[in-house]
């Protein structure tokens, strides 16, 4: 468990690079092996969006980390947040509580806010409007939306006290989690339930894409599936009945546009009855 902590203290850059192109290859090669569903689709047109909006994020994040930085050596400094104030424990259990926090703030309370605070939904309902959900679907946000996300894990960090180690590690399973559970993939269906009790599982993810209410504001979780069953947003919806996309963009011109993509926040918005 040191040699983790060691590692993830000070993990280059190079490094959380390569797992993010190694993941969306690794899980590329598997869609096309063992594909959940068989699109007809511009694949390369398809991830050249999906990129653009990763290279974006990915460009937020990195010219922002530093407040991440400071923040965290903030609560150490202070003896600030959760993780602070518990007794000593074994390190794999701090960890453990340590990420469960992050995700639930971090990661599922700000998803959440974006698609119950209207403002918010405006951004990340481009996450939603695509159509063929894949692995490269994991990081499609607007820019937008990655500077919303980036507050709430600040926040996340501070309340939780979290040392830098415990972030790098958080961002490191997350990123490999997104790719996962967006994959084109079919588990055995057994199997794929089973997950979904720990982790959020393809299947899980597949329902909160769905494109119309109230499968829509389901499985809000990122990486544990636990939140969801706590507060009563788990939702089931079997496979072949899962139709990507949200209602109130389902034209292709609209939702397989980069350009348009962009704008959409700051267009009128539309309810499903009106689109
Ligand atoms: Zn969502
Ligand atoms: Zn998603």
């Amino acid at each position: 468990m040191n040699e983790i902590v060691s590692y993830f203290s000070a993990i280059p850059s190079s490094h959380r690079s390569l797992i993010l192109v190694g993941g969306i290859t690794i899980f590329w090669l598997i869609e096309n092996a063992f594909p959940l569903f068989k699109f007809t689709y511009k694949k390369w047109h398809h991830a050249g969006i999906n990129f653009f909006l990763t290279f974006t994020t990915i460009l937020i994040n990195f010219s922002l980390a530093f407040i991440l930085l400071k923040t965290s050596d903030w609560t150490i400094a202070n003896n600030f947040g959760v993780l602070q104030w518990l007794p000593t424990m074994p390190l794999w259990l701090y960890a453990l509580i340590g990420l469960l926090l992050l995700d639930l703030i971090g990661a599922y309370l700000v998803h959440l806010m974006e698609h119950k605070v209207k403002f918010l939904w405006r951004f990340h309902l481009i996450h939603h409007t695509d159509t063929w959900v894949d692995t490269t679907s994991g990081n499609r946000h607007h820019p937008g939306e990655s500077v919303i996300r980036f507050v709430f894990t600040t926040l996340g960090i501070l309340i939780v006290g979290a040392p830098m180690w415990l972030v790098f590690m958080y961002q490191t399973i997350s990123v490999v989690s997104t790719q996962f559970t967006h994959a084109n993939i079919a588990l055995p269906k057994k199997f794929d339930d089973f997950l979904s009790y720990f982790i959020v599982s393809p299947d899980m993810h597949k329902v909160h894409h769905h494109y119309a209410l109230p499968y829509t504001d389901s499985n809000y979780g990122n990486i544990f599936s636990v939140w969801d069953r706590i507060f009563g947003t788990f939702m089931t919806l079997s496979k072949d009945k899962v139709i990507y996309g949200i209602d109130t963009y389902i034209k292709p011109e609209e939702n397989n546009q980069l350009n348009n993509l962009l704008k959409i926040p700051f267009q009128e918005q539309r309810s499903a009855e009106n689109s």
